[in-house]
């Protein structure tokens, strides 16, 4: 498959359609010129005086060609004339005097008058311009497309751009660190390699795979790997580009897009930034909403019409994971989600060797370093560091990077635009890495509370780090117990805090909002506090059941009283006993925190280890259903 108008150079596609155009006419009029030059030559002479010659028995031969007629005289000469069309040469001629006996000498041949040349020749006037015409809308209507401006010509037609198998040359191998997210999409890559061991089995695939992560992470970046991996054509479209000027043109255009996937399946079809098209309904701004829920649709009709043996996948990227349609997320459409997270230390270091691999590097260079001062950076924000190291050593005439230009280079690129709050300062670093370390202990250790998954201090949204813990199993009930719990995990960063630095900071502001809602909840609407009673004074939305009172207050002064002292009791005796673990625990918290200083993000095994060293038995794993604690 050839990539199909290519967008960009409408100038040169223009002059050379131009110069092209010209040569033809040029050549046209040279070949008219030549053709008809030669039978101009003959003297034109009028019927009269070819009579006369008839007469006086000068001419041995007339050729008549419809009106036309060449004359040969007896010396060799020759002449043409016109006669009328509706009368024959020798009526004409009689009509002029000449006598039959002066005909007989004449030699007269009638010749068929339709020859391509004659056609040409009467036609050309007529056919010239409007054939010039045609073409110049022809090369318009081009034009037009190239440039992009009035779609009136495209409509509809998919502007994907296809690449080919053969051209694809980023692998897995390009894209450092998002260990999960690689294997999730391996297995994409295996069914678009070999689809029949799947189907064969009866297994169905993914239709649609989700990939969500902050910008820079390589979400596009992964997209073209499983294309490259996987060998098939790529069909790669953004949100945005569904819509546009017209309305309904980004339905037809998903419309188009999908019958062209399957035409050259097995293929993969890449929408970046969905959530241009994506958006919750009835969310964000109004106009145009119509036309984005029309393709929106559309993609979903498109998706749901799939063959579980069509082989097309598709593989959709966003920042903005929380504004997504549900409708998008139900299975069957992107049940896949797949997360890619801000590269750790280690991580961070593959990165920058993936991008030093073309750059001349000095002796000098020690990357680990640099990754290690890069907290927070993104992919992209540590390929545009290579790159600008890249371009202080050669403006400075030097023909390798140093490792000062590295350094001076991440200023650079840290003053580059919302980079700056994701960056601590070693301070900083060492608290949010006691605070995360803190919620895991308390979490490990607590009987009702859910294991830990995950633990890192890499900036994720606008939390400092965050402990991801699994529920042991999906439940739909939970018990007060398991609540109190939860609430002593959210306040383990707050006591760590305290406990190791002798303050607080902002950091656990969510925490502490969380919690106390949970606290709130149980007191008001579970039916949780002994005092309260099995009472539900406020709905799901928080507002009183009952209706405000008299002074419009939810409830009244007494029972708020005992609500506030029934939710600051839950919040003291979790505060007291996420303190006791801790204490006791102090080893495997400096542990935790150490290793999180140093490699940034400890994934579940490498956890389970530190606290089984500290004498922490690790909860079992079951299911899969992430919740994450931020802050
Ligand atoms: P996103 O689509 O998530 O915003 P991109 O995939 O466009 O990010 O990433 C931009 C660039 O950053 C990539 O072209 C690549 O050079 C670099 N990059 C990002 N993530 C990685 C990674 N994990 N490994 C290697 N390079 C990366
Ligand atoms: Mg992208
Ligand atoms: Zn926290």
């Amino acid at each position: 498959m050839k990539k199909k108008k290519g967008p960009g150079k409408p100038g040169i596609n223009f002059l050379q359609h131009f110069l092209s155009i010209l040569v033809f006419f040029v050549l046209l009029s040279f070949l008219y010129t030549t053709f008809g030059g030669e039978q101009n030559k003959p003297e034109e002479v009028s019927v009269s005086w070819v009579a006369q010659q008839v007469r006086s028995g000068e001419v041995e031969k007339i050729i008549v060609q419809g009106d036309k007629l060449s004359v040969t005289l007896a010396d060799e000469t020759e002449a043409v004339a016109k006669k009328e069309r509706e009368s024959s040469l020798s009526e004409t001629l009689v009509n002029y005097g000449v006598s039959q006996d002066d005909l007989e000498n004449v030699v007269i041949e009638v010749k068929n008058e339709s020859g391509f040349g004659y056609w040409l020749m009467n036609l050309a006037p007529i056919l010239f311009p409007i054939i010039f015409i045609l073409l110049i809308f022809w090369f318009l209507s081009r034009q037009v497309k190239g440039a992009g401006g009035m779609q009136a010509f495209t409509f509809g037609q998919s502007k994907a751009r296809i690449t080919d198998p053969s051209k694809q040359k980023i692998t897995f191998k390009d894209v450092a660190g998002n260990r999960e997210a690689k294997q999730e999409l391996e297995e994409v890559v295996d069914f678009l390699r070999n689809p029949k061991k799947f189907l064969d089995i009866g297994a169905e695939i993914p239709k649609g795979v989700l990939l969500m992560g902050d910008p820079g992470t390589g979400k596009t970046l992964l997209a073209r790997a499983v294309a490259g991996e996987a060998k098939v054509p790529f069909f790669h479209l953004s949100g945005s580009e569904f819509v546009e000027m017209f309305v309904g043109v980004g339905a037809s255009r998903v419309r188009d897009l999908f019958a062209m996937a399957k035409k050259a399946s097995p293929s993969i079809i890449f929408i970046d930034e969905i959530d241009a098209v994506g958006r919750s309904r009835g969310v964000g701004t109004g106009g145009g909403n119509d036309e984005r829920e029309q393709t929106l649709n559309q993609i979903l009709v498109e998706m749901d019409g799939f063959d579980p043996n069509e082989k097309v996948i598709v593989i959709a990227a966003t920042n903005r994971g929380d504004v997504l349609d549900p409708a998008l997320l139900r299975p069957g459409r992107f049940d896949r989600r797949v997360m890619l997270d801000l590269p750790d230390r280690r991580d961070r270091e593959e990165i920058l060797n993936i991008h030093a691999r073309k750059k001349p590097l000095a002796e000098d260079v020690n990357l680990v370093v640099i990754a290690e001062r890069t907290p927070g950076f993104s992919g992209a924000d540590l390929y545009s560091l290579m790159n600008e190291g890249a371009i202080l050593a050669a403006r400075e005439e030097r023909t390798q990077v140093s490792q000062f230009d590295l350094i001076r280079s991440i200023e650079k690129v840290m003053i580059g635009p919302e980079r700056k709050s994701h960056l601590f300062s070693p301070e900083e670093k060492r608290i949010t890495a006691y605070h995360e370390a803190g919620h895991a202990i308390v979490a490990s250790v607590l009987p009702d509370a859910d294991p830990v998954h995950k633990v890192s201090i890499v900036a994720r949204g606008r939390a400092g780090g965050y402990t991801m813990k699994l529920p042991l199993e999906e439940k739909k009930l939970q018990k007060r117990a398991e609540f109190l719990d939860d609430i002593a995990m959210s306040l383990g960063g707050y006591v760590t805090e305290k406990m190791i630095f002798g303050d607080v900071t902002t950091g656990p502001s969510n925490d502490l909002q969380v919690s106390s809602r949970l606290a709130r909840s149980m007191v008001t609407k579970w039916g949780m506090s002994d005092l309260i009673g099995p009472i539900a004074l406020e709905g799901n939305d928080g507002r009183a059941l009952f209706g405000p009172g008299v002074d419009g207050r939810p409830h009244s002064e007494r029972t708020e009283s005992i609500i506030d002292s029934e939710v600051s009791r839950i919040m003291s005796e979790a505060m007291a006993r996420a303190q006791m673990v801790l204490t006791e625990h102090r080893k495997a918290l400096d542990a935790v925190a150490e290793a999180l200083l140093d490699v940034e993000t400890l994934e579940q095994d490498a956890y389970d280890t530190i606290i089984r060293a500290h004498g922490i038995h690790p909860k079992k794993r079951e299911k899969k259903e992430d919740a994450v604690k931020k802050d």
